[in-house]
């Protein structure tokens, strides 16, 4: 079975003080009614990895994850962090693929594939993102894209590697607009998406890898898109960055 995992991307937001404000309300919230098989992993800004993960040990089921790792393993790359930095503080999460880093840095499924092996090499679990632009939906070509999306980086792996893997479905159109796609959309998607690993690699593992929703999730929407069938959880933006709401999210799932 796999895993149901709430992440939260808090992308570039907040100073330190407010993120050390959010994680306490977070965790107060959270210490009322923890569904240990629930994993919650915060995936923070760089600076803050250390801090958030302090106050998080203790609390069962929580992690912090990163939002971006280099695709070198060392080496002259100012400003960089590489995966065995974030290994050497005890990550053990990281996103990859975000549709903002594709769009607004560029980077290639080439590059992607280099990231998730930077991660999985160090044991650190991608949270890899994959979705389509509005343009390949519409011209109903949305499978194909997101497909060759995975077929470019995570599928290439080896089997034992690509079983660290999670999965997140984020349509790109449906990122922080407040527009969510339909239950019909998603599952349809997660339903390939499950099907594509099946091929690959077998029963066992597709029905191991934890395929998240993320794009406009609010505590609303949440319960009735964690009951569509192969979602495992969700990818969290907006929402996670208010402790209330972020909780009633995690506490939507079951
Ligand atoms: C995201 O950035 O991964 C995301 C899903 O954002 P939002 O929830 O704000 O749409």
């Amino acid at each position: 079975m796999a895993q149901n995992i709430i992440a939260a991307n808090w992308k570039m937001n907040n100073d330190e003080y407010s993120s050390k404000k959010l994680t306490y309300e977070f965790l107060k919230l959270l210490n009322r009614k923890n569904n240990p098989k629930t994993l919650k992993v915060l995936c923070v800004p760089h600076p803050f990895l250390l801090s958030i993960d302090n106050m998080c040990t203790g609390t069962e089921s929580v992690f912090v994850g990163a939002q971006n790792c280099s695709s070198f393993k060392q080496g002259s790359f100012t400003g960089e962090v590489s995966a065995l930095m974030l290994k050497s503080l005890g990550i053990k999460y990281v996103i990859i693929g975000h549709s903002e880093r594709r769009d607004f840095f560029s980077e290639t499924n080439e590059e992607l594939l280099n990231k998730v092996l930077r991660s999985v090499e160090r044991n650190i679990s991608p949270i890899f993102c994959c979705g389509e632009p509005l343009i390949f939906r519409n011209k109903n070509n949305h499978l194909e894209y997101v497909i060759n999306q995975l077929k470019e980086t995570v599928l290439k792996l080896n089997k034992e590697s690509f079983q660290k893997v999670i999965i997140a479905y984020e349509p790109v159109w449906a990122i922080g607009s407040g527009k969510t796609a339909s239950n019909k959309e998603i599952e349809e998607m997660h339903v390939a998406i499950r099907k594509t690993i099946k091929q690959k690699f077998g029963s066992s593992v597709s029905k191991n890898t934890s395929i998240l929703y993320g794009g406009s999730v609010n505590a609303i929407n949440a319960k009735e898109i964690f009951e569509i069938h192969d979602v495992d959880g969700g990818l969290i933006g907006g929402a996670s960055l208010q402790a209330q709401e972020f909780i009633d999210i995690v506490n939507s799932i079951s």
